[in-house]
């Protein structure tokens, strides 16, 4: 009787660490390709246009003037309707600390640290 349910408490227990073992692997694998925590930080015209996950491929549309493309944690602008573009033949970035500046239309472009300190991400407290 007593070694029966240990058992049952055993084969709960495995599932339990092959589930967890399932899902860091996915975790492990899913962040060893993307930039852990980085944030492509928008600002136009000096205020904060956006921003967004590196980890999330994004075609983002800024103001209408300008275009650009995060891609496998890759910032690049793809478009620019200003006058030299030397934004759109700017390097692409992907580390922290980067940026691409779009000087005519006053756009930029910056790669930010793990931005959940303050974003105020919910906590779970116990
Ligand atoms: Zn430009």
């Amino acid at each position: 009787m007593k070694h029966k349910i240990i058992q049952k408490n055993d084969i709960l227990l495995i599932s339990a660490i092959l589930l967890a073992a399932c899902f860091l692997a996915v975790f492990f694998f899913a962040k060893e390709d993307s930039t852990e925590g980085a944030f492509l930080e928008i600002t136009a015209d000096g205020e904060l246009y956006g921003r967004y996950p590196l980890n999330e491929d994004a075609v983002i549309d800024i103001n209408g003037t300008n275009v650009c493309e995060i891609s496998n944690g890759h910032v690049s602008m793809i478009e620019a309707d200003c006058a030299d573009k030397s934004c759109v033949r700017m390097k692409e970035i992907s580390f922290e600390g980067e940026s691409i500046i779009c000087l005519p239309n006053r756009i930029v472009l910056k790669i930010t640290g793990c931005a959940s300190a303050e974003e105020g991400v919910d906590t779970v407290a116990g």
